[in-house]
């Protein structure tokens, strides 16, 4: 069948697939030690599934308003204010089928033809593919440890054009953990005032930040830019809630109701359920939170050091999202049973073949010199999977 050409600008999300595979290992009995997740290992809290199940017997089983019920959006509009200081009114937030969602529906709303996105590398691996299905231009911004993978006010001026119609932003980071400090944000939102783009910044992983370090995004940094600054935000990071499907985004009216118009014929309302339990996720007790946080938080300084302790590894001490982002470059070139391993996508078949541990190629985020490894999985599973890297590593010659 001859498909549409959009389908080959774009490639099937490495990460899902990578995941599959260790999945597919995994169901044949082969134990596998799997750092590919991109999504908290934990269950989602008790009181919210309480609440997703009192809106069933409730009968919330209908369709909602395209864009969320007006209980949700008040419940972004509170948590906005609570916890970014950024006021908005319910005709500036869409609630969608997930943050990827918002963010798919963004670019379909903004970008088209000609226009550029500047996106800092390594990147999410949906921002590139999204762009390209709009039509547009991705414009990277190659960043690496030595600047703790942010970008410098150099760097976005250098790469802005008359083209330029947005950069997106995602502090912190996945795939590197990296955030971006209130003073960062305000030396970039210096350039950004000097020009005229929009701002989409994606705060997925807001509550998953360590060693003490407040968030902030750029709009909570310099005010003058919320006007043209997107917020993409959601439930699956923060409350362990990945399947549920609910995210959203936060911005001037024009965008969001270009954005619920084609959510309108696409989508209709993310399921009214999941909404029903976001709302009580958002508005009720954030215990839960604090602790998720402070598991991951142990298992960074321990999967930081111990990638630091195997030989030709060296890895940045990342201080949020959950992922570790190693440099493994100095293994290339390097063999085993007389098969060079020349890159990362090489390395990692090598590991899910003779270690049994599956980890994401950095090339997936455009970042071939590095692999990502996912530390939502248990203390046990990291030591025994970090074990196995560390003996693979050894057997290369
Ligand atoms: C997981 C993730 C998302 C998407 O989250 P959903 O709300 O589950 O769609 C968006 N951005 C980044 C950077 C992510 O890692």
């Amino acid at each position: 069948m001859k498909l549409a050409d959009r389908v080959h600008r774009i490639q099937p999300s490495p990460t899902l697939v990578i995941d599959a595979k260790a999945k597919a290992l995994k169901a044949e009995g082969i134990d596998i030690i799997g750092f590919g997740a991109g999504e908290p290992d934990f269950g989602t809290p008790i009181n919210i599934r309480e609440a997703a199940k009192r809106a069933i017997d409730e009968g919330h089983t209908r369709y909602t308003p395209v864009g969320g019920t007006d209980e949700l959006k008040n419940a972004v509009i509170d948590k906005l204010q609570r916890d970014n200081g950024l006021t908005f009114s319910r005709d500036q937030i869409s609630v969608a089928c997930g943050a990827k969602h918002s963010l798919y529906n963004i670019s379909q709303a903004l970008i088209q033809e000609g226009d550029e996105v500047i996106i800092p590398a390594p990147y999410w691996v949906s921002y590139p593919d999204q762009v390209l299905l709009a039509g547009g231009t991705p414009v990277y911004i190659q960043t690496n440890e030595k600047t703790s993978f942010k970008i410098t006010p150099e760097q976005l001026e250098n790469a802005v054009t008359p083209r330029t119609k947005a950069l997106i932003l995602n502090s912190p980071s996945n795939p590197t953990g990296s955030a971006y400090s209130k003073e960062e944000l305000q030396e970039i939102g210096k350039v950004c005032l000097r020009h005229d783009f929009i701002i989409i910044s994606d705060d997925i992983y807001e509550s998953l930040l360590y060693d003490g370090i407040p968030f902030f995004n750029i709009a909570s940094a310099v005010p003058e830019l919320l006007p043209r600054t997107i917020v993409v935000n959601g439930v699956s990071k923060t409350y362990a809630m990945t399947g549920w499907r609910i995210g959203y985004a936060a911005g001037p009216k024009d965008v969001i109701g270009a954005i619920t118009k084609m959510q309108s014929q696409s989508t209709s309302n993310p399921s009214s359920v999941a909404q029903k339990a976001a709302v009580e996720a958002l508005s009720g007790p954030q215990d839960a939170v604090a602790m998720m946080r402070g598991e991951f938080e142990k298992r960074r300084t321990y999967i930081v050091e111990r990638l630091n302790a195997v030989a030709d590894v060296s890895c940045f001490r990342s201080t949020g999202a959950f992922y570790a982002f190693p440099n493994v470059s100095a293994v290339y070139g390097k063999s085993f049973a007389g098969k060079v391993i020349r890159n990362s996508t090489e390395l990692a078949a090598y590991f899910l073949d003779e270690a049994r541990v599956a980890v994401v190629p950095g090339i997936a985020f455009g970042a071939d010199n590095y692999i990502r490894l996912s530390y939502a999985t248990s203390l046990d599973n990291i030591r025994t999977g970090i074990d196995r890297i560390e003996k693979a590593v050894k057997d290369l010659n």
